[in-house]
């Protein structure tokens, strides 16, 4: 069976040609699953799809909700694997005096695009478990199609998509590339790349090729050190693109104008939060439009690395600042529930 979310609808075989905005605005904007639910389409259509094409390759396996509003899913795939998407809330919605809404909710939707990942990053619980399989476009296009469907949101809501779950995005380059075609078209998801963010541990090579796509997304650098003994520690694959390397990737990277490439710095106690470690990374990052994510290590059990103190932190984020370079710490959502990636899969696997 094919999976009809993996196509752009230029893509698919239908006549009359009609017919195929009419199932794509079943799927895409009513959020149908079922190929005998969409009523203005004939039924011998309805079979042929049937026979051809499965809708949604996702199932709910379980769904948390933390405190703060984020959203964890486990989803089930057709061969038994599992993957996890993260619903963040950024801000909540306004409502005035009289009840009236005057902003609504901001939602972020944190995408997972292989099953375990084989960059293999000594921090990451997502990689203990080794390298399972890549998503099909299909498996990542539908992870934001559901949290659409499931919250019921108006098609046309503005949401942010991160690719930064489970797995290297840039190790599933075809499908991934494919998927952020399919999010962002029109008579698909239709989010703007402007607000689609792909994070990558720093395939060099590849995001020169990504550079080429001109997709306009934006680009997210997992640095989390700045000289290459420490970042091959941390990851192992700098061995093979070191820092230098990735940093002349980047400046290939087309950034939109009002944007800047996100540098991802994991901040753990010890390690690499030290005052040289600063300044060496804003020398670093001299001359690309570049801000900083700090990002506290979240621990989980059997780990040695340790999470820094809010002081370590804001000093870190001070030394930055005062160098010229934009930097924020990155609030710790959904802690209550282990929504850092690779935990409620990690939680439900142990079960
Ligand atoms: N593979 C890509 C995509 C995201 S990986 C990349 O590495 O950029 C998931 C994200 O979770 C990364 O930003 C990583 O830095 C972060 N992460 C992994 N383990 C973490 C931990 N224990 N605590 C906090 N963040 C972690
Ligand atoms: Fe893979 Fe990213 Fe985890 Fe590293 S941090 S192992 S690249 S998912």
């Amino acid at each position: 069976m094919k999976q009809i979310m993996s196509y752009l609808m230029e893509e698919i075989d239908i006549e009359p040609k009609f017919r195929k905005k009419q199932i794509f605005d079943w799927i895409y904007k009513k959020y149908v699953d079922d190929f005998d639910n969409m009523k203005n389409i004939p039924k011998d259509l309805r079979e042929q799809l049937k026979e051809e094409y499965i809708i949604n390759p996702l199932e709910i396996l379980n769904h948390e909700i933390a405190s703060d509003g984020t959203e964890k899913f486990l989803f089930g795939l057709h061969d038994g694997h599992t993957v996890e998407t993260v619903l963040l809330r950024m801000k909540e919605g306004q409502v005035d005096e009289d009840g009236e809404v005057i902003s609504e909710d901001k939602y972020t939707v944190c995408v997972s695009c292989q099953v375990g990942c084989k960059v293999g990053c000594s921090f990451c619980l997502t990689a203990k478990g080794g390298f399972v399989r890549d998503l099909t476009p299909a498996e990542i296009v539908a992870q934001v199609w559901m949290m659409k469907k499931v919250k019921n949101f108006n098609p046309t809501k503005a949401l942010n998509v991160v690719y930064m779950g489970m797995g290297e995005p840039l190790d599933n380059y075809d499908n991934m590339v494919k998927a952020i075609k399919i999010i962002s078209n029109e008579h698909c998801l239709h989010i703007s790349p402007r607000r689609q963010t792909l994070s990558t541990s720093g395939i060099a090579p590849k995001i020169e090729k990504l550079a080429k796509e001109n997709l306009g997304i934006n680009l997210a650098i997992s640095l989390h050190a700045v000289d290459d003994k420490l970042r091959e520690e941390l990851i192992p694959m700098n061995k093979a693109y070191n820092i230098q390397s990735v940093i002349d990737a980047v400046k290939k990277f087309p950034v939109d104008r009002r944007k800047k490439v996100l540098f991802e710095y994991l901040v753990i106690a010890d390690i690499n939060d030290d005052e040289k470690s600063a300044n060496k990374l804003v020398k670093l990052l001299n001359g690309i439009k570049a801000k900083v994510n700090l990002i506290y290590f979240n621990p989980y059990p059997g780990t040695t690395y340790k999470r820094p103190t809010p002081e370590k932190m804001e000093k870190f984020k001070e030394l930055l600042n005062k160098k010229g370079v934009i930097c924020t710490i990155r609030e710790s959502k959904g802690i209550d529930i282990s929504a850092a990636c690779g935990q409620l899969r990690e939680k439900s696997t142990k079960k």
